[in-house]
């Protein structure tokens, strides 16, 4: 499993008052694969990315990013970008001046930050140079994705990067993700839309109440499996 971004294997995770919001939770996202983790709200998406981003403990599991297991609390290695929670931009400065400054508070240095590979994929264009308070909320969006891009980890963690976006707006969000999931990177979202995940994925982790209903390619989860259907329902 050295070279596999993710391995995940039985993870658990109870909440303090005895809520079980995740149980035995497998799933891989391989190389050059934009992995989609679906399911309605409550279905525990956020709750698996944020064990897996180290915010919360598991209660039990295993989690191995690129073969090393990931120890509870330890900082996630660098290998790894996450856009987890909203980041709040500072209005007033331009959008490149945001990222400058999120780089600059991580510490890291700024040789490593391929700003213009990140900007490229991400698609923001001369935007970038503008105001974050001209944005559209499918601009912030994509800077908040570019400033996860940034560095270019090998694995791209993103909860629900398409929600609130428009059409058009989903589809210029495939064309980044894919550009993303090439080179031996790759990418793991989650989404409770159905429609999203198959016109943005490779492959699709079906969540339902905590646990995996179905995985696969897109094209075969997301095709007539009935099961698939009927366990999204309700989303
Ligand atoms: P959403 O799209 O709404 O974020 P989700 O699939 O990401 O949904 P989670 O946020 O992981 O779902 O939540 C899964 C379940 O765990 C929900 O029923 C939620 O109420 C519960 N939950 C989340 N955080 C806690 C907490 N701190 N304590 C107890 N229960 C929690």
């Amino acid at each position: 499993y050295a070279q596999t971004p993710l391995v995940v294997r039985g993870l658990r995770k109870e909440y303090a008052d005895g809520f079980v919001a995740v149980s035995k939770v497998d799933f891989a996202v391989e190389r050059n694969t934009v992995v989609g983790l679906l399911g309605p709200n409550g279905a525990g998406k956020t709750t698996t990315l944020r064990v897996l981003m180290g915010l919360t403990y598991p209660t039990a599991g295993e989690i191995l990013v690129f073969g090393q297991r990931l120890k509870p609390g330890a900082p996630v290695l660098s290998r790894v970008g996450a856009l987890v929670e909203g980041p709040g931009f500072l209005p007033h400065l331009t959008g490149y001046a945001n990222l400058e400054l999120y780089w600059k508070a991580t510490g890291r240095p700024e040789a490593e930050a391929r700003f213009d590979e990140a900007l490229d994929i991400a698609g923001l264009g001369t935007a970038v140079h503008r105001k974050v308070k001209t944005y559209s909320h499918g601009m912030k969006q994509r800077l908040a994705i570019a400033q996860a891009m940034l560095g270019l980890p090998e694995l791209l963690v993103l909860d629900e990067p398409t929600d609130g976006l428009d059409p058009p707006q989903i589809a210029e969000m495939r064309k980044v993700l894919r550009r993303y999931a090439t080179d031996g990177r790759a990418v793991l979202v989650s989404s409770h839309l159905l429609a999203e995940v198959e016109q943005t994925c490779t492959d699709v982790v079906v969540m339902h109440k905590g646990q995996i209903v179905a995985s696969g390619p897109v094209d075969d989860i997301v095709g007539d499996s009935p099961s698939v259907h009927l366990d999204v329902s309700d989303v």
